[in-house]
């Protein structure tokens, strides 16, 4: 359903990613691991163009895009396929629950208001802030920012959702109910590509887990294969220190 190939991008003179191939099927729930730096918020950023790949091309279903011959076009509607959860939440803070979800729907998707609330109110109790429609970020706990970033992206109704360390910017004691809705929408089938470094959740939810170190995929697998009899040295090391 998605297939990056030969993707490639660099900073300056650090080269990130080095020529990163990955397919992802329909419904697939797709971890990406590895030690911090190792480009893995960079590859899911070149997905949806937020970063340009110097090199490689991005495929959903026929959709293709070669960012050698991008157009704006090109970019818009690959970005109508897919939404991003960011690690901090990156909410409106001027506006409600209910407003930040309805925006993207309205703005970019061109939807009467009256059915952008309807799918906004539906996106948000799905994840358990029905309750919480009229509030502002700033009255809502950090793993209730996030799960309004959840319903956000699925209001949106992209071919993949791709998150970037969805809980990496949460107190611990909030982690568990923003994995627990990630869980829920993985189980009706969406797919999505998830950076972690949540091992225990990657091992049980996902169904593809990629290793990456170094701007390269050492590794990728089912999860039980990558954890329990993973192949390569490097992956080794790498959760021999994470678990
Ligand atoms: P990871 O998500 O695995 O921690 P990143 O993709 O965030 O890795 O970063 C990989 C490398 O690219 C790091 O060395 C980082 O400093 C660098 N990098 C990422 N984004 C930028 C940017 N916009 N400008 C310059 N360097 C960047």
């Amino acid at each position: 359903m998605i297939k990056l190939t030969g993707i490639k991008k660099s900073f300056g003179k650090q080269e990130v990613l080095k020529g990163i191939d990955l397919t992802v099927e329909q419904g697939d729930v797709v971890a990406i691991l590895g030690p911090s730096g190792s480009g893995k918020t960079t590859l899911l950023r070149c997905i949806n163009y937020l970063e340009r790949p110097n090199d490689g091309e991005v495929a959903i279903h026929q959709f293709k895009v070669d960012c050698k011959r991008a157009s704006k076009q090109d970019i818009h509607t690959l970005r109508q396929k897919t939404a991003m959860v960011f690690q901090n939440y990156n909410l409106f803070k001027h506006k409600t629950a209910l407003e930040n979800v309805m925006e993207g729907l309205v703005i970019v998707q061109k939807l009467p208001k009256q059915k952008a609330r309807e799918l906004a109110v539906q996106a948000l109790e799905k994840v358990g802030l029905g309750n919480k429609l009229n509030e502002y970020p700033s009255r809502l706990s950090g793993g209730q920012q996030q799960r309004v970033g959840i319903a956000r992206a699925l209001a949106l109704n992209p071919e993949i959702i791709l998150f970037d360390e969805p809980t990496s910017a949460l107190d611990p004691e909030l982690v568990g109910e923003v994995l627990a809705v990630i869980r829920k929408i993985a189980g009706e089938g969406i797919t999505m590509i998830i950076v972690t470094h949540e091992m225990a959740f990657a091992r049980d939810v996902a169904s593809h887990v990629v290793f990456m170190d170094d701007g390269v995929v050492v590794e990728e697998g089912p999860p039980h294969q990558l954890f329990g009899t993973p192949k390569e040295e490097r992956t080794r090391q790498f959760l021999k220190r994470s678990i």
